[in-house]
This record gives C-alpha cells, sequence and structure tokens, in this order.
C-alpha cells in the first residue's frame, strides 16, 4: 500500500505526539501550526503533571457546589462570571449532567484507563527516543489541609484504586519524609495521598524534543500557518486553508486544542469543547533555595506544583472567561500565597513569569478521537485538564483508528458523541 499523506492540524503536545505515532506507521505527514513553533499554547507551562492517579473528571456531585459559590466569590479556584455566551451556557449544561456519581465514576474509569495507557506509552518513547524534559519520576503527593477532607479523599480514592493506581495514605509526618521541603508548612497538613506512579515533566520541552524526532523521521513542520478553514466536498475533506496557501493530503487530524470547535463548526460539527483558563506563575530555583522534588497538588486551595530542573511552577485556577488569555499579576496572588506558605525557600518568589493558558475541556473530562462524519478527518482533541499525560495514548489510538486498527484500550465514551 503506497503511504498516505496525512496533515496534522496543530503543533501542540497531542498534534506533535499524533505525528510521530503516524510516522511510525509510515505515513508521510505534514503538521501545521500558527506559531513558530510548537507547544506555543496550552502546552506551554502548564502543571507539567503526568498523573493517572489524579485522573478524577471535574464533573463530579461536589463540582455543582463549586459552581454555586463561584457565582458569589471570585476568589474561587474556580471563576465562572454570568455573561451572554451561548456555547458556555451549553457546555455548562452538558456539564452539569455529568455531575451525577454514576457518571463521575464511569467518566474517571474510562479517563483512568486511558492515562495509564498513555503513561506506558510516554514512558518508552521517553526510554526509546531519549527525550529529556526536566522529568522527575518520583510519585506525586496529594496534599490535605484537614481531617475531614483527607477522609473524604480516602472515600474517593477507591475508583482509582479499583482502577489498578496504587495510592498510599501519608500522615503529616510521612509527607515530610517524602518531601522535607515541606517541614515549615507541617503545622497546614493533616496528611496526603501518594501516588508513586505519578510523574512530572515539561510538557514543551517534551513537545520541542518529539519535533526533532518526527523531524529526522521526515515529518515536515509548516509553522507560521494560520489554519482559515478546511474545505470538504460531500463526506470528504480536500484541503486545508491557511495563510501560506493551500495544503492538501489523504487524511486529515484535527488536534487543535481549544480551538478545534472554531474549524469543525463550518462542516457541521458541533464538539463539546470549552476553553477553560488556567494560570501558571515560574521560578528559578537552584541549590541556595530548598525547592520540592515531588510534584503534588495542594487539594483544599486546587494548586499544583512541579519542579523543572532550575524552575519551580505552581498552576491554579478553572476560570470561564471565553478565549482570552490575559492576566494581571493579581489573578496570581491567591496561589502565591499558597506556594509561599508551602515552600517559603523553595524559589526566587521576585523573578516570577506568568502564564495563562486554555484547557480544552470536555463536559466528561474525556477527549474526542477517530472517525468523523468525514471519511478522512480524524479528531484528537479535548483534552482537558490532562492532555500532557494523555497525549501519547490518544495519539497512537488515533493513529491506530487510521490505519484500520481496533485502539488497545476501550474507547466507549470517547468517540464522536
Ligand atoms: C494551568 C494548566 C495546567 C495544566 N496542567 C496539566 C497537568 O499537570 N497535566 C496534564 O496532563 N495536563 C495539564 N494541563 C492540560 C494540558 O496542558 C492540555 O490538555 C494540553 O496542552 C492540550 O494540548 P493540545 O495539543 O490539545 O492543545 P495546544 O497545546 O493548545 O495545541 C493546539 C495547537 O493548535 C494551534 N492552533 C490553534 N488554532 C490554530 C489555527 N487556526 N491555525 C493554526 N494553528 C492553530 C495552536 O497554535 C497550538 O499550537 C494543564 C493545562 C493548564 C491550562
Amino acid at each position: 500500500m503506497a503511504s498516505k499523506d496525512t496533515v496534522v492540524l496543530g503543533a501542540g503536545v497531542v498534534g506533535v505526539a499524533t505525528a510521530w505515532y503516524l510516522a511510525e506507521q509510515g505515513r508521510r505527514v505534514t503538521v501545521i501550526d500558527r506559531r513558530a513553533l510548537p507547544a506555543m499554547e496550552t502546552s506551554f507551562a502548564n502543571a507539567g503533571m503526568v498523573a493517572p492517579g489524579h485522573s478524577y473528571t471535574w464533573a463530579s456531585p461536589q463540582a455543582l457546589g463549586i459552581l454555586w459559590r463561584s457565582l458569589r466569590d471570585d476568589s474561587q479556584a474556580l471563576r465562572l462570571k454570568i455573561r451572554f455566551d451561548p456555547d458556555m451556557w451549553a457546555w455548562l449544561w452538558k456539564f452539569m449532567l455529568n455531575c451525577t456519581i454514576d457518571r463521575t465514576q464511569l467518566n474517571t474509569a474510562r479517563k483512568l484507563s486511558l492515562c495509564l495507557y498513555s503513561q506506558d506509552l510516554l514512558q518508552r518513547l521517553t526510554t526509546t527516543q531519549k527525550l529529556q524534559y526536566d522529568r522527575i519520576s518520583c510519585g506525586a503527593l496529594y496534599l490535605y489541609r484537614d481531617e475531614i477532607s483527607l477522609a473524604r479523599a480516602r472515600e474517593k480514592m477507591r475508583i482509582l484504586t479499583n482502577g489498578g493506581v496504587r495510592l498510599d495514605i501519608l500522615n503529616a509526618d510521612e509527607v515530610l519524609k517524602y518531601e522535607p521541603a515541606l517541614t515549615s508548612a507541617r503545622k497546614q497538613i493533616a496528611g496526603a495521598i501518594y501516588c508513586p506512579g505519578d510523574e512530572s515533566g515539561d510538557a514543551r520541552m517534551f513537545t520541542l524534543a518529539l519535533m526533532e524526532r518526527c523531524r529526522e523521521s521526515g515529518v515536515n513542520f509548516m509553522m507560521d500557518a494560520q489554519v482559515q478553514s478546511i474545505e470538504a466536498n460531500a463526506n470528504k475533506v480536500i484541503a486545508v486553508h491557511t495563510n501560506l496557501g493551500v495544503v492538501t493530503g489523504d487524511d486529515y487530524v484535527l488536534a487543535l486544542g481549544s480551538y478545534s470547535p472554531h474549524m469543525a463548526r463550518p462542516l457541521g460539527y458541533r464538539l463539546p469543547v470549552y476553553p477553560v483558563k488556567g494560570y501558571s506563575i515560574t521560578f528559578p530555583t537552584d541549590q541556595s533555595y530548598q525547592p520540592p522534588t515531588i510534584a503534588g497538588v495542594d487539594e483544599n486551595n486546587l494548586v499544583a506544583w512541579a519542579r523543572f530542573g532550575n524552575r519551580l511552577r505552581f498552576t491554579a485556577t478553572a476560570e470561564f472567561s471565553g478565549y482570552d488569555t490575559d492576566h494581571k499579576p493579581s489573578d496570581f496572588a491567591p496561589m502565591l500565597r499558597v506556594a509561599k506558605l508551602l515552600f517559603p525557600d523553595g524559589a526566587d518568589y521576585e523573578h516570577p513569569e506568568y502564564w495563562a493558558g486554555l484547557r480544552p475541556m470536555t463536559p466528561e473530562g474525556t477527549p474526542i478521537l477517530g472517525k468523523s462524519r468525514h471519511k478522512n478527518l480524524y479528531f484528537n482533541t479535548g483534552h482537558g485538564h490532562m492532555g500532557w499525560t494523555m497525549a501519547c495514548g490518544t495519539a497512537k489510538i488515533v493513529a491506530d483508528i487510521m490505519n484500520g486498527c481496533e485502539p488497545p484500550i476501550n474507547i466507549t465514551g470517547m468517540t464522536l458523541r
């Protein structure tokens, strides 16, 4: 069979991983992105956690209370402003339908299986391709500030342990043995859940390193190319129009993160992907500071941290504000307070790098993969708050589907709905 020309739209971590697995299967691949380099948008400065041990879906019975409180108090980790945005309200309605106990358990179990599969592929790729991305693979800590929330977390974690994840409950003293950098915050900590299998690493460094490997395998990167439209004829895509010209191929993969719905809508798709803004702040650190070594999340404040070589990053907030990625220093104040409280000597807090990105969220928390109604158009989008964790797995699944193979895990609920 002659090798097929395949066009991947989007060079985030998802698009580049997709290009890799397609090239590995012998396809000629072109990746198109509007930025000068891959991973300049949501994959740029995320929390960096590869965390099957935290693959709970956001839609849960508790989420309804959080949503309600966020309407009255914008200092919450979740920020929702009442405004006219039919897409946002349609999305929120579907999100609420997924907040039942049954849906939460089903969606989390599906997500977990995808995260575990993906982490396995990421580890293999890292080893075989010798990829460097400031990886730390010694687990992750999920911290709780009081006994009540720790007890609730212990209940909730069964859904993950039943799915094969090892999670250990630690008291405060045990937490300090794993992470001495938390010593001065001892009184603030009731305990933690430790997931030995979770890890962290810089998604952007990974994407750039994988781009180099893709290039060595013959993948063509067409950068600074804004996709303006996708042209289709009956049930087949025939071209992609960009500011640099028209690109054609045999098959096309849509991996534009939060922007996928914009490009899919003229073709008749209403992808349930909504941008949920998150913020990160990165500081320089070195041996003269006492940065944490294990990535983690302060579960009571929903602030995550991870160390990447000589950098320490904190991330937080889920904000519904459309496609706006602006930020101001006050947006980072709550997470900075948590950072300084947990790790007072963790980094040079005088030199912050601020960033905001848009999580391409689906109401269910699982991505949209595989076939569309156009016979040569495929989706790999909607990875939400765990696209770094799920990138390799979803890329391989989509490449397998395109080659007519059954995906190795069950992807029910992750196809076009
Ligand atoms: C604050 C925060 C913390 C996070 N933490 C984690 C974490 O700890 N672990 C985890 O697993 N995930 C995490 N995530 C989620 C993860 O970052 C995303 O799921 C992932 O980056 C999505 O990748 P993507 O390739 O789909 O999207 P993107 O990285 O946004 O890539 C889409 C690409 O499409 C391009 N593009 C868009 N429109 C066009 C167009 N019209 N023409 C040409 N190019 C276009 C963009 O330039 C971009 O390069 C976090 C996200 C945020 C915001």
